[in-house]
């Protein structure tokens, strides 16, 4: 039988991925058939264009992968990194897939990639290599509101979401649902209130919830609840600062910041915006005044104390190598893949507690699939509401009038259908009418 566990590459985050897969079908009855099946990516579609940049041109490599079809639209973010392969990009859509059956959003799974440090681009170029990226995804059938729906990942963001929306739309003029073929959009051009911040904050829930259960907490030695519970976040972009932001405003202290170009940590708590503020200014957590230590190799910044590590950067971060000297008795996967399966097992044996990726960051998808409505219904969500008032509001004049017996005049009816308040009522002598009919 064809191992379906082997990778194109000399990677192994898709084998990583299939053996939690394998480890979690044991305790299923599905035929081993079916659970290849769902293991398998359906769709790899490879391909690369050229751009010019400067006087020359450069080849772009760049993937789409639909893990999943079981569910239609499939659904995941385009990671933009140099580091970016073949086996990152299905193993991230495996996980979408596993995601969304998790919290029960009704899509597939699937992951983009385009090969680049958008470090090394200037805006236009990027613009340019998103544009091209959906036409080629166009091309393809690869993109669409009902067939596979990008959003935002590791090195893209609202910008590159609004070019996508953008060039999908000018590709299908007129299309009623063009605008819920990516997620993840400004929300000014179609996007939803709190999908930036979504992902951060669903992982400080999941926190949150976690260490509320006191049995748990008590064999790892914690009190139960968030409140100064001590925490390292590596990461300090959308998620891993949302996540941080987050957790402190539950009451946890955040100890210890991590980013590729070093850790710093301080024991009584770092203050997170001046951090980040510092960062922006120099372009480094280092020299930060308010840390304690700081180091510049940035995995040491992972095994300092604390109760709980919050991995938000990329995958393979804690593994067989450093597991042994994580301090953290509780590790919650911001990241997609943060820790290796041989890390995860010997972590466990310890007795420790990991909130694993596919629940812990599905806040991000979660709020996407509200976007993803919105733009198919045409209706903002506040809108909605007022239509439910609304009609909550007629059947109160129904009732009313058929109570009281009074026949409403039609402006009589629009004004409390339209919510007028109590003032507004009684200043039209209306409230007085209805009281004094019910009375007569
Ligand atoms: N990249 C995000 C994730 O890994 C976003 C998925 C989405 O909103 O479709 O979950």
């Amino acid at each position: 039988m064809a191992n379906t566990n082997v990778s194109p590459l000399n990677t192994h985050f898709f084998d990583d991925v299939c053996q939690f897969f394998d480890h979690a079908a044991q305790f299923t009855n599905h035929p081993q058939g079916l659970l290849d099946q769902i293991k398998a990516c359906n769709s790899v579609y490879r391909f690369q264009f050229p751009i010019r940049k400067g006087n020359s041109f450069e080849v772009i490599h760049a993937w789409r992968v639909e893990h999943s079809h079981h569910m239609s639209p499939t659904k995941g973010g385009i990671r933009y990194s140099e580091m970016v392969n073949e086996d990152e990009v299905m193993a991230l859509a495996a996980l979408m897939t596993y995601k969304c059956a998790i919290v029960n959003v009704p899509f597939g799974g699937a992951k983009g990639g385009i090969q680049i440090n958008p470090k090394n681009y200037t805006v236009a170029e990027l613009e340019t290599i998103t544009r091209r990226y959906t036409v080629e995804l166009i091309k393809k059938n690869f993109i669409g509101p009902g067939i596979d729906v990008p959003a935002p990942d590791y090195g893209s963001g609202e910008r590159e979401m609004s070019w996508i929306a953008d060039t999908y739309y000018t590709m299908n003029p007129g299309q009623l649902d063009a605008m819920g073929c990516v997620t993840g959009k400004p929300i000014a051009l179609h996007g939803i209130n709190g999908r930036r911040e979504a992902t951060g904050r669903g992982v400080a829930i999941a926190v949150r919830e976690c260490v509320s259960v006191s049995e748990d907490m008590k064999e790892l030695g914690l009190t139960a609840g968030l409140q100064d519970k001590r925490v390292i976040v590596q990461g300090l972009g959308n998620v891993g600062y949302n996540s941080a932001k987050f957790l402190i405003e539950y009451g946890a202290i955040v100890v210890g910041l991590c980013e590729f170009e070093g850790a710093i940590y301080n024991e009584d708590g770092l203050d997170l915006d001046a951090v980040f503020a510092h960062r922006k200014q120099t372009g480094s957590i280092l020299g930060f005044s308010g840390a304690k230590k700081e180091f510049r190799n940035s995995a040491e910044g992972l095994e300092q104390p604390c109760d709980i590590l919050v991995p938000a950067a990329l995958e393979n971060q804690i593994t067989q190598e450093n597991i042994g000297r994580i301090q953290a008795k509780i590790i919650a996967e911001g990241a997609n893949g943060p820790t290796s399966p041989e890390a995860a097992e010997a972590f466990l044996q310890r007795g420790g507690i990991i909130i694993p990726d596919m629940y812990c960051n599905a806040g991000g998808v979660t709020v996407s699939y509200f976007e993803w409505l919105k733009n198919l219904s045409h209706v903002a969500f506040g809108r909605m509401d007022k239509r439910y008032e609304e009609n909550a509001n007629l059947n109160l004049v129904n009732t009313l009038e058929s109570i009281t017996g009074v026949n409403l005049s039609g402006d009589q009816r629009k004004m409390i259908i339209k919510g007028a308040s109590e003032l507004e009522l009684v200043n039209s002598g209306l409230e007085d009418t209805m009281i004094r009919s019910y009375h007569e």
